[in-house]
Order: C-alpha cells, then sequence, then structure tokens
C-alpha cells in the first residue's frame, strides 16, 4: 500500500507543486493518529466579563514531524475529504474525555469541556456510541460534555439535526451551535433544536464598535438567544473594549485570545490558580494568560 503510495511522488513535470505537497500530507495525516501526533489544546470559556473559567473548548493541534505544530485550516479540509475526520473526530472525543478525567481527579470537579464536530461525524451514525463509550470509560457525567456543532452543518438537514440533537442531549450531553450568524437558519428549527448556547461568530465581534451594524446583530443575536433560553457566548474577544461591550451587550460567556488563548494540555491547571471564582481583582486584570 505504501509503496503504491510512494510510486507516485517521483517526479512527474506535469505535477503541480500544491498538489503533491496535499498529497503528501494526506498520506502524512493517514498515520499521525497512530503515530500519536495529535493534539489537543484547551481554550478557556469565561463568565463574563473576566471569570471564572467555565469551561474548555478542545481544538485540535497536529504536531507534524517535519512541518511543526499545525492548526485545523491546514489539515481538517483534507481530514474531511478522506473520511478521516471520522475517526480522527473519535479519537478528539475520547482524548477530550480522558483529559477531563485527569482534571477531575486533580480536584477540578466542575470544569467541563467542549468538542467540535464536523459535519460528516455530526452525521455518521455510531456517533451517540462514541459518545457513550467515552463518557462511560471516563467516568465523565454527561452533563459536563458539550458538542458544538455549526449552524450550516446544523441548518443542513434541519430535521434530521434535530433527531441527532435530540439523541445526543437525551444523554444529558450539552449541545452548541457554533459560528452562529454565519449560516441561514430558519428560527422555525432553531427553536426545536434541543441545544443550550449560541456561540458567536467570530466576524461580528472582530470590528465590534458602538453604533455598528455588527453590534446589532450581536444585540439580535443576544435578544434572539434570550427569547429560545439559550446561553450566549462570544468568541475571538481580543480587545478590553470588545470585552466590555459584548458583556453590556448580554453575552454570558466570553472567549479570545485576551482572556486566555488555547494551551497544551499540560499548561492549563496553572489557570485554575488564577481564576478561581475568589480570586482577587488585580490578578484578574493583570495578568493575562498564555
Ligand atoms: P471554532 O470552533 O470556531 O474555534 C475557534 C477558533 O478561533 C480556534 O481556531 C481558536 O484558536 C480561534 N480563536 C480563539 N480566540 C481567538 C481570538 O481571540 N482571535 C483569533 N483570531 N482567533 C481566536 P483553531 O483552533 O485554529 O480552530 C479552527 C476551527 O477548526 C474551529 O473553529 C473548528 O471549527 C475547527 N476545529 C478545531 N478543532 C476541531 C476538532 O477537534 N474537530 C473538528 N471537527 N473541528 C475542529
Ligand atoms: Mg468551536
Ligand atoms: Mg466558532
Ligand atoms: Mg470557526
Amino acid at each position: 500500500k505504501n509503496k503504491g503510495r510512494n510510486g507516485f511522488s517521483f517526479f512527474q513535470p506535469s505535477m503541480n507543486i500544491i498538489a503533491q505537497n496535499q498529497r503528501q500530507l494526506i498520506n502524512d495525516l493517514w498515520m499521525a493518529q497512530d503515530n500519536g501526533e495529535l493534539r489537543l489544546f484547551y481554550q478557556p470559556k469565561f463568565r463574563a466579563p473576566d471569570g471564572p473559567v467555565v469551561g474548555f473548548e478542545a481544538l485540535l493541534r497536529w504536531q507534524h514531524p517535519q512541518r511543526g505544530l499545525l492548526t485545523p485550516d491546514v489539515f481538517l479540509p483534507l481530514a474531511e475529504k478522506t473520511g478521516l475526520i471520522i475517526s480522527i473526530g473519535n479519537w478528539v472525543i475520547n482524548e477530550a474525555c480522558r483529559q477531563l478525567r485527569v482534571w477531575h481527579l486533580q480536584g477540578n470537579t466542575r470544569w467541563s469541556v467542549a468538542v467540535n464536530l464536523s459535519a460528516l461525524q455530526f452525521e455518521q451514525t455510531g456517533l451517540v456510541e462514541t459518545v457513550i463509550k467515552a463518557l462511560s470509560t471516563h467516568q465523565i457525567p454527561a452533563e459536563l460534555l458539550t458538542l458544538e456543532v455549526t449552524e450550516t452543518t446544523a441548518m443542513r438537514d434541519p430535521d434530521e439535526s434535530i433527531r441527532i440533537l435530540t439523541q445526543l442531549t437525551e444523554l444529558g450531553v450539552k449541545a452548541s451551535i457554533d459560528d452562529f450568524g454565519t449560516g441561514y437558519s430558519s428560527l422555525l428549527y432553531l427553536k426545536r433544536l434541543p441545544a443550550s448556547e449560541l456561540k458567536i461568530d467570530r466576524a461580528f465581534v472582530k470590528e465590534l464598535q458602538e453604533q455598528t451594524e455588527d453590534a446589532t446583530i450581536v444585540s439580535a443575536i443576544v435578544a434572539l438567544a434570550q427569547t429560545l433560553n439559550l446561553k450566549v457566548v462570544a468568541e475571538g474577544v481580543e480587545t478590553p473594549e470588545q470585552q466590555q461591550f459584548l458583556t453590556s451587550l448580554g453575552c454570558n460567556t466570553l472567549q479570545g485570545y485576551l482572556l486566555g488563548r488555547p494551551l497544551a494540555a499540560d499548561k492549563v491547571p496553572e489557570l485554575a490558580d488564577f481564576f478561581t471564582a475568589d480570586k482577587p481583582e488585580e490578578v484578574a486584570e493583570n495578568t493575562p494568560v498564555q
């Protein structure tokens, strides 16, 4: 099998360098999981405006032997195109639960974790079983796991999404609608989706200022979420102005580089010391977590 693939990499004058590069990356991705090169980083979510930490989002990274630490934009499209996302995604669910268990045993029993699902993974028949297995293997209470699906994925086949999310939320798992505002939600379906959270897409946060269209959109999303009894998370918070404004608009939870970057798992417990509910104020303000 391997030889067959290598056969392709002999020089062919017509071969586009980019295509060859992609092909090599796909070959590498096939082995990345077995070679233990996949990692989860964890980005904290804070109760607005500045804590405590209410949970973490698991974000996939690939420690490539030659190319270094890769972010999902480089390899996720390939994982989706090849179907590898299913086994990688299953690994992510299990690994996030395993890590959460480690933190719980260290005393952080209220921490929770959110995992991103790609469209293919969301629609795959074994998803519910994978989730049940990961929760039971690592003894994680279901309500401490959140599954994030993008608005676009959720609205692709709304009836099917309602069915899948109902199965998942009946386990006690929470559902979050990611990158909200960039897709085309039918409000009728949004009302019926058993989600507990909307995440406002970073695009609306980026240039957020008072009296702008983005501010109006964020207010409208917050109002919609309140009507539907959903929490609102703002992602991509990078400045104190955004932090303050989003809080004043009614976002319950904030996530972004200002408050905390995605961290390797072993760096996360240091956060606990900074962001407990009764931390001194000056620590909150002067100690950005890197
Ligand atoms: P997402 O779920 O919307 O995650 C938020 C992305 O924004 C992350 O990028 C995060 O590192 C980045 N981010 C957070 N705060 C800030 C900020 O203040 N400024 C800026 N500029 N960016 C910020 P990342 O880790 O590169 O992930 C990109 C996307 O890849 C994610 O978007 C998610 O859709 C997908 N993804 C990540 N991990 C997984 C995974 O395990 N499985 C699947 N299926 N998709 C994943
Ligand atoms: Mg997400
Ligand atoms: Mg998002
Ligand atoms: Mg995104």
